[in-house]
């Protein structure tokens, strides 16, 4: 969550804010009536009644998978860039030929517009990449790769 949110909910007389807690349970009729929650470090029980839940979803990147490949910051975003020197990509990640866009990089501005944004610029990084690295990668028979090769091949004797 942005700082500025977190000082706004901190600062309003509005908003009573229960740290180190977890909803279990969420009670009612015919729609929301009560809440449960405990606090997870005293074990203390509060229900109260409500009629509304908001969550807030998507702060925690589903990196997991990653651990041991690609580098994750502290918070397992991916860590990507060229200050890194990890390429001249500012999206390459440090395993060559993997790049990281949107949300789930790390420092990245979590927005629609940027994530798209990064989407449509890395494209030209990974034909770059492609084309630096089409030679040393192994291609299947009939495959996309192959295909490249063989006019790779053609154009170069075409030349000489
Ligand atoms: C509550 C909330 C409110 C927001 N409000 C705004 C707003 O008002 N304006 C704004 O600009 N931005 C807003 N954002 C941020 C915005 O949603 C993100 O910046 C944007 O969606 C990032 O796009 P993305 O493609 O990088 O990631 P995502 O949209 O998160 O897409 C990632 C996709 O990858 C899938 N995925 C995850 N793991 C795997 C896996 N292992 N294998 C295959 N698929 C996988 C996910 O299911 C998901 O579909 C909000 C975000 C949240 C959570």
């Amino acid at each position: 969550m942005s700082q500025y949110l977190i000082s706004r909910i901190e600062n309003s007389s509005h908003i009573t804010v229960y740290t180190e807690s977890e909803i279990v349970a969420l009670d009612g009729d015919r729609s929301l009536e009560r809440v449960s929650w405990i606090n997870l470090s005293t074990g203390e029980r509060t229900v109260k009644d409500l009629s509304a839940v908001f969550v807030m979803i998507g702060a925690e990147p589903n990196t997991g998978w990653l651990f041991g490949t690609v580098r994750l910051d502290k918070k397992g975003f991916i860590r990507t860039g060229g200050a890194d020197g990890f390429d001249q990509s500012p999206y390459a990640t440090t395993m060559p030929g993997i790049f990281a866009v949107g949300d789930v990089r790390a420092n990245s501005v979590k927005r629609v517009a940027s994530a798209v944004g990064e989407g449509s610029v890395v494209v030209s990084d990974i034909h770059r990449y492609l084309a630096d690295h089409r030679n040393r990668l192994s291609a299947r028979p009939n495959s996309t790769l192959a295909a490249l090769r063989s006019v790779d091949a053609a154009t170069s004797g075409a030349n000489t």
